[in-house]
C-alpha cells in the first residue's frame, strides 16, 4: 500500500507526499469528497508531480500565484519532475499554459489530459516502473530527503572504498546544525554500530572528537585515545572506537557544514599518500556543496524570472484600470471554456453589463471620478463572483462575465445580486456621493450556437434592459 501524507493545506490547495507503488486512480478517487464539497471552492484540478523517490500530488485551483509557488518549491527541492494535468474540470487555459511554461523551462515532462484513463496510462508508462520495489517506509524516505536537502546526496558511496583503503571500521559524513551533529552518510559496516544514518549527538560539553573539530575548526588525528587523558570520557570509546581522523567540511561561505571522519578499534595509520586522499575527499565534498549552492542560486533567480513572467503575462492580458482581461483575449479564452462545457455536457452562461449614464458621471464629477467609479465597480464585481468566473472589460464601461457550469436561471440570480450590490454601494469621490447603477443582459449559450451570434443576442438583451429603464436584468 502506498503511503500518503498531507504536507500542506492552505484552503485551496492540498499537497500530498506519496511514496510506494500505486495506481494514480487510488488517490484521485480518495478525494472525490473534497471535490464535490462546494465549500471547498468546488472545481479543482489535479497536478501530479513526480520525482525520483516520492510523488507529490497537488490539488490546485487555477490560481497563477499558487502554480508559480508550487513550481518554485518543487524546482528548489528536486531536479526532475513530471507534471500531468487532468483537465476534466472547468479550468482556464492560462492555468495549464503556466504549468507548461514552467515545465519547459525546468526541463520537466509535461502533458495535459482530458481523460483520467489516458493520463494514468501515460503516467504509468513514464514513471511507475521506477516505483516497483520502492522503500515505502516514510522514515527512510524522510532521512533520504534530508540528505538531499543537505546537498551531499550521492556521495555516501565514497565511504565504502575509503574505509577499505584506510582499513577502518567506520567512515562518516556528518552535518552540524543547532549544536547537534548528525550522521548523513556512513560506510556499510558502520550501519551495525552506533553511527547509523540519522544518529545524532549534542555538541555541548560532549568531550567528543566531533565537538573538538567543530569548536576549533581544525583537523583532528588521534592514533590511540586510550593513551591520551583528554579523551578518556569520549563517547566513542565505549564502542571501542579509540582511533580517529576527522576534517571539518566548509560551506562556500566558510562556515562549518559538518565533518568527514574515520574511526577504528585499532590505531589508524597515516602516510603522505593517505593524507592526500583524505584532504582530497574533503575537497570533493566542499566542491559538491559549492555546486549545491550554485544550483540554489540559479533556482532562486529562476524563481524571480518566473515571478516577473507571471506579472508581465497578467499585465499584457489585463486592463490596467480594472484588472479584468482585455477584450482581445476573449476568443482564445472563451473558446477553451466553451469546448470544455460542450465536451462535459455542462451549461455555460454569460452576463453582459454596462454602467448606466456613465457619461453623466464623467460630466458631473470629472473623468478622474469616472475612473474611480470603474475601479470600485470592478472590485465589487470581483468580490462577488466565483474565482473561476472570468471577466473581460469589453469597452469603456461595459463588461462581459463568463460563468462556467451555470444555467440561465442561476446566472440571472447572479446578475440580480450584482445589480443590487452596485445600487446600494456607496461610491465616494471628493467626499461627494456618486450614485451608480448598472444594466444587465443574461443568457446561457446553447449547444450549437456560434459565439458571435450569441454575443449579438446578449447585446440585444442588454439594450432591452436600457430601454426598459436601466438598473435592470434582462434574460432570454
Ligand atoms: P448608458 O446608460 O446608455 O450606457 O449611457 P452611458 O452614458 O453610460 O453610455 P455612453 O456610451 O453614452 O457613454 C459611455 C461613457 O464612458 C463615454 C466615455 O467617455 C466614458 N468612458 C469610457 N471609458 C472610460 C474610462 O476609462 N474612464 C472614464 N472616466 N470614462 C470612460
Ligand atoms: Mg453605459
Ligand atoms: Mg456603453
Amino acid at each position: 500500500m502506498p503511503i500518503k501524507t498531507l504536507l500542506s493545506d492552505n484552503g485551496n490547495c492540498l499537497t500530498y507526499k506519496v511514496t510506494g507503488t500505486f495506481r494514480f486512480s487510488e488517490f484521485i478517487d480518495a478525494d472525490r469528497d473534497f471535490f464535490s464539497n462546494p465549500d471547498n471552492g468546488n472545481k479543482l484540478n489535479y497536478t501530479i508531480i513526480d520525482y525520483s523517490d516520492a510523488v507529490d500530488i497537488i490539488h490546485s485551483v487555477r490560481d497563477l500565484d499558487t502554480v508559480s509557488n508550487n513550481a518554485k518549491a518543487i524546482a528548489k527541492t528536486y531536479n526532475r519532475a513530471i507534471v500531468a494535468i487532468l483537465a476534466d474540470h472547468s479550468m482556464i487555459q492560462s492555468y495549464s499554459d503556466m504549468w507548461g511554461k514552467f515545465a519547459k523551462q525546468l526541463g520537466w515532462k509535461y502533458k495535459v489530459f482530458t481523460e483520467r484513463s489516458s493520463m494514468e496510462e501515460w503516467l504509468l508508462a513514464n514513471v511507475s516502473s521506477k516505483y516497483d520495489g520502492l522503500i515505502t517506509q516514510s522514515s527512510i524516505i524522510e532521512s533520504r530527503n534530508k540528505r538531499k536537502r543537505a546537498g551531499l546526496e550521492n556521495l555516501g558511496f565514497i565511504l565504502d572504498p575509503l574505509s577499505v583503503y584506510f582499513e577502518v571500521s567506520t567512515a562518516l559524513i556528518l552535518s552540524y546544525h543547532d549544536d547537534v551533529i548528525e550522521v548523513l552518510e556512513n560506510n556499510s559496516s558502520a550501519e551495525d554500530g552506533p553511527y547509523k544514518i540519522g544518529a545524532s549527538e549534542s555538541m555541548v560539553d560532549s568531550n567528543s572528537y566531533f565537538e573538538f573539530i567543530i569548536k576549533h575548526d581544525t583537523e583532528l588525528y588521534i592514533p590511540n585515545a586510550n593513551l591520551e587523558q583528554q579523551w578518556e570520557n569520549n563517547p566513542s570509546l565505549p564502542f571501542g572506537l579509540l582511533s580517529f581522523i576527522g576534517l571539518p567540511i566548509h560551506r562556500p561561505t566558510g562556515e562549518i557544514f559538518g565533518i568527514v571522519c574515520l574511526m577504528n578499534e585499532e590505531p589508524i595509520r597515516l602516510d603522505n599518500q593517505k593524507n592526500e586522499v583524505l584532504f582530497g575527499t574533503r575537497d570533493t565534498l566542499e566542491s559538491q556543496l559549492k555546486l549545491k549552492s550554485d544550483h540554489d542560486t540559479i533556482y532562486k533567480h529562476l524563481g524571480e524570472i518566473l515571478d516577473l513572467q507571471i506579472s508581465l503575462e497578467k499585465e499584457s492580458k489585463c486592463d490596467y484600470l480594472t484588472g479584468f482581461y482585455n477584450r482581445k483575449n476573449f476568443l482564445e479564452m472563451s473558446d477553451s471554456e466553451l469546448s470544455r462545457s460542450r465536451r462535459n455536457n455542462t451549461q455555460l452562461s454569460f452576463i453582459f453589463c454596462d454602467i448606466d449614464h456613465f457619461k453623466r458621471i464623467n460630466d458631473k464629477h470629472g473623468h478622474d471620478a469616472g475612473d474611480e467609479v470603474l475601479k470600485r465597480f470592478s472590485a465589487l464585481i470581483k468580490e462577488n463572483i466565483r474565482t473561476y468566473d472570468i471577466v473581460w472589460r469589453w469597452g469603456g464601461e461595459e463588461f462581459l462575465i463568463l460563468l462556467p457550469e451555470t444555467n440561465a436561471s442561476s446566472a440571472e440570480d447572479v446578475a440580480d445580486k450584482l445589480r443590487a450590490i452596485i445600487e446600494s454601494a456607496i461610491f465616494l469621490y471628493d467626499q461627494k456621493k456618486v450614485q451608480v447603477t448598472v444594466s444587465f443582459g443574461v443568457s446561457e449559450i446553447s449547444k450549437d450556437e456560434e459565439i458571435n451570434d450569441f454575443l449579438i443576442r446578449l447585446d440585444k438583451l442588454l439594450y432591452k434592459a436600457k430601454q426598459a429603464g436601466r438598473n435592470l436584468v434582462m434574460s432570454a
